[in-house]
């Protein structure tokens, strides 16, 4: 299978390569793609030679084509080339595991060009869950969940039908046990030290104000078809029972696996078939404390924002990521405080119209007001 792994150089990307080349056999490297940074992406080539690579941020650089192909790449220029890339028609299987809003229209493009789509942004579903998952289905294409919850639920899912409700984890992120007052000064290198998961800096920031878990709600909301009240989210801070599912008989079914994102990973890639993650396997008698509890609603106020959003539906959602992503990176830069973050939002979606989301271009629309008017509120929040 002709593999494209776009955000090849990131957290999801890197991980992706290392169970690809663990089966040499089963997947070629079609096309990886990369935002800005040419050397991680050069390094990547040298190993993998792939037909083409993707500079999406870059402008074009003949010289630097010249380097790529020595290794018998062809380097692409320009967020278009990402499109193109996943509509070849050799390319069969599609990592979208680019961050954030930008990876909508490449994964789009994916579902519409009925490709095996391994989901790791969640970001899309979360902007477009109904057009994308519509998209999938008209064009025959599978939309695999590489999220670990997401995927642990596709793991435990016999009959929907008979679904009583989903319970997505949670770790709780470095702050679980924080005290509230201190969330006001906390920093980005301290929100980035995730308890149990490396990850890229945006997620892991998500991960502390649990708009992750926001997220996540909508995007198993969009997945799996079930109603919001079904989605439950527990926190369970050893990171080892990745979600489960309830059925109507009363039976919990769940997935455990040490926190290596390679599981899902290998899961998706190799579906229905197992495969090798290379991830250390789990020692229950190791396993004497798996905890659950209740999320607090005000030291994660994001999580209830997710959940609003969600219920009123149409742009909503989008306009929820949106403005999650400009005070993200607000925060990462050091120009708004942690806290900022949900006032921001919860700004962003009493201030901005919700509309109906009938197509790419109307969440497009509400995607671009929804980042003007959190970049005025992180101004008027500066930390
Ligand atoms: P990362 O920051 O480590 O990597 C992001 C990748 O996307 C990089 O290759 C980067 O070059 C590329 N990229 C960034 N901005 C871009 C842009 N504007 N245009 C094109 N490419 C761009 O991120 P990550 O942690 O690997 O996360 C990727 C996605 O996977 C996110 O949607 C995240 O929510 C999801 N995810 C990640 C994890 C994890 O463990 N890291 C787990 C579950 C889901
Ligand atoms: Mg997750």
């Amino acid at each position: 299978m002709n593999l494209a792994i776009l955000g090849a150089t990131g957290s999801i990307g890197s991980s992706t390569l290392d169970v690809v080349a663990r089966h040499p056999d089963r997947y070629r490297v079609f096309a990886l793609t990369a935002n800005g940074k040419a050397e991680p992406l050069l390094e990547l080539c040298r190993v993998h030679h792939p037909t083409y690579a993707v500079l999406s941020g870059a402008p074009r650089d003949a010289k630097l084509a010249a380097r790529f192909a020595q290794h018998g790449t062809e380097l692409l220029f320009g967020a278009a080339a990402l499109e193109q890339v996943v509509m070849d028609r050799r390319c069969d299987v599609v990592m979208a595991a680019i961050v954030g809003a930008a990876g909508l229209a490449s994964t789009f493009a994916a579902a519409k060009g009925g490709k095996r789509v391994l989901l790791a942004n969640k970001e899309a579903l979360v902007m477009a869950g109904p057009l994308l998952t519509r998209a999938a289905r008209e064009a025959g294409a599978s939309l695999l969940p590489v999220d670990s919850e997401h995927n642990a639920v596709f793991q435990c899912l016999s009959d929907i039908k008979a679904v009583r409700r989903i319970v997505l984890t949670a770790s709780g992120g470095p702050f679980r046990s924080a005290p509230i007052e201190s969330l006001d000064t906390v920093t980005p290198a301290q929100a980035c030290a995730h308890p149990n998961w490396v990850m890229g800096r945006k997620i892991s920031v998500d991960s502390a104000t649990m708009m992750n878990k926001g997220l996540e709600v909508i995007e198993a909301r969009w997945l799996f078809d079930v109603p919001a009240p079904s989605i439950e989210v527990v926190i369970h801070p050893q990171s080892i029972v990745h979600s489960l599912v309830e059925y109507v008989d009363g039976s919990l079914i769940a997935q455990l696996s040490n926190p290596d994102m390679r599981v899902p990973i290998a899961h998706a890639l190799g579906f229905p078939e197992r495969i090798a993650s290379g991830a250390t396997p789990l020692d229950l008698t190791t396993m004497n404390n798996l905890s659950f509890e209740k999320p607090d609603e005000r030291r994660f106020p994001c999580l209830r924002l997710a959940y609003a959003a969600l219920e009123k539906g149409g742009t909503a959602p989008t306009l929820l990521n949106a403005a999650n992503e400009v005070a993200v990176a607000a925060f990462l830069e050091g120009r708004l405080p942690f806290t900022g973050i949900a006032r921001v939002i919860a700004d962003t979606l009493e201030a901005v119209p919700t509309n109906a989301a009938k197509s790419l271009e109307t969440v497009m629309a509400a995607d671009e007001q929804a980042r003007r008017h959190a970049a005025a509120g992180v101004l008027a929040r500066a930390a």
